[in-house]
């Protein structure tokens, strides 16, 4: 699955913030350690977790990309940010 390295995170009543997802999400480091891939598929779903370590500030956390299709189209990406255990921390945007 392609990977977008900018989302769109909804902020309120400011419209939506683009957000690198090639950069670290806690310090802004570019200086980040991407894992393996998981990647699954469920009904109309595409499902990939990316692990990302930051080399400059020490965070770890899960990126999970969740492409939805329509008529094997992607239409839409979701993208959650996780932590290392797997515990949701949050949606980050969408693209
Ligand atoms: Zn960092």
């Amino acid at each position: 699955m392609k990977k977008p390295s900018i989302v769109y995170a909804p902020l309120g009543t400011r419209g939506f913030d683009p957000i690198r997802t090639d950069r670290c999400l806690e310090c802004d480091s570019s200086d980040i350690a991407v894992g393996e891939a998981r990647g699954w598929t469920e009904g109309n779903r595409v499902i990939e977790e990316l692990p990302v370590e930051c080399r400059s500030c020490g965070a770890s956390y899960k990126l999970r990309y969740i492409g939805i299709l329509d008529e094997g189209r992607r239409v839409a990406t979701i993208v959650d940010v996780l932590s290392p255990e797997g515990e949701e921390l949050g949606w980050l945007g969408v693209c």
